[in-house]
């Protein structure tokens, strides 16, 4: 089997900070890969309280503020810090694996969440996670995989061949 092909594994994690000095500044469009290792009822804030099951979750946002992907994806890495977003819910429960970005002038989030939802294998878990604010009707920004998504298979998939995403980077 290639290495690619492997289930996530540690080493793909941003753990150390440190690491953090290999992403960009700059604006761009990222996945988060996760990995709950038990099923969980989580309360989302105001959102609500749902079921996530045990599984691979793929997340799906862009960074176009100050700070762009650097300061944003060290935040996604730091597991313990006060819930803002939909997605803190969930990742302080759920192990980082990966993080694919593309530095491309314009946010992708949206295209990335179609490509991923419509595969076969992929379920919605919570209608409109992440994605309350989504112009492009994207039914979340959050899609489960319940029998697991590989590393390889999330870079295939969020890869349209156009070379769109040539910055595309594993961690
Ligand atoms: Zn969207």
């Amino acid at each position: 089997m290639a290495k690619g092909a492997n289930k996530f594994s540690p080493t793909n994690c941003v753990r150390a900070p440190a690491r953090n000095e290999s992403i960009p500044s700059v604006s761009g469009t990222y996945a988060l890969a996760l990995h709950l290792p038990r099923a969980k009822n989580l309360r989302v804030g105001k959102f609500g309280r749902f079921y996530f099951p045990r599984g691979d979750y793929v997340y799906v946002g862009s960074a176009f503020g100050s700070g762009g992907l650097r300061a944003r994806l060290a935040r996604h890495t730091r597991k313990n810090k006060r819930a803002h977003w939909h997605i803190d819910y969930l990742r302080a429960h759920a192990a980082l694996r990966q993080v694919i970005f593309t530095t491309a002038p314009r946010a992708m989030e949206c295209e990335w969440s179609h490509r991923l939802s419509a595969c076969a294998d992929a379920g919605i878990p919570v209608a409109k996670f992440g994605a309350m604010d989504c112009r492009s009707k994207c039914a979340a920004h959050l899609i489960a995989f319940p029998r697991g998504i590989t590393s390889s298979q999330l870079r295939e998939r969020l890869d349209d061949g156009a070379g769109q995403i040539s910055n595309l980077s594993c961690l």
